[in-house]
């Protein structure tokens, strides 16, 4: 390959990226229900709940900056703690984004996952660290891998019976 196809093929990518849709990843709380040993949630200076004005706010920014495909909920705490947390997934849905929630799957009950489904959730990302159930109650201090386990799965039946 010469210099000049090099240039070339470089200036197509950059136009490439700028055409990449953007992903929006929004912190809903800081505050969680689990002590993971690698998290550093704790150092946080203030623990809070975001305001349905400023998530609104963000979402009109979002269709403002017109290429946010994705709207991601998750950050360093638990977004199934926050109340309004259905209808965050249902605003960012019907502002024709893909809402996804990144969670550590232990408040995900049948209810809340047939909620989150019949609001517009497009991604669930459930977080788990370890290898056996073992290891990820070591790093996942304060939750059971049974229940995340069996939360997931309920999440998926809830998803597949909408689908
Ligand atoms: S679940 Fe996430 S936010 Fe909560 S302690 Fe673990 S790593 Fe931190």
């Amino acid at each position: 390959m010469n210099m000049d196809t090099q240039v070339m093929e470089r200036a197509a990518g950059s136009k490439t990226h700028a055409r990449v849709n953007a992903i929006f990843d929004i912190e809903l709380t800081n505050r969680c229900n689990a002590r993971c040993i690698m998290c550093p949630r704790a150092k946080t200076p203030a623990m809070g709940l975001m305001e349905e004005t400023t998530f609104r706010k963000i979402v009109t920014r979002a269709v403002e900056y017109g290429r946010v495909e994705s709207f991601a909920m998750g950050g360093l705490g638990e977004p199934l703690l926050h109340p309004d947390v259905v209808k965050f997934v249902r605003i960012a849905a019907q502002a024709g984004f893909k809402p996804c929630i990144i969670t550590n799957g232990s408040l995900l009950t049948r209810e809340l996952s047939e909620a989150l489904v019949e609001a517009g959730i497009k991604d669930l990302n459930v977080s788990i660290g370890g290898f056996t159930r073992k290891s990820y109650e070591r790093v996942h201090l304060g939750l059971k891998f049974q229940d995340v386990y069996r939360n997931a799965m309920d999440f998926l039946a809830a998803a597949t019976e909408k689908a």
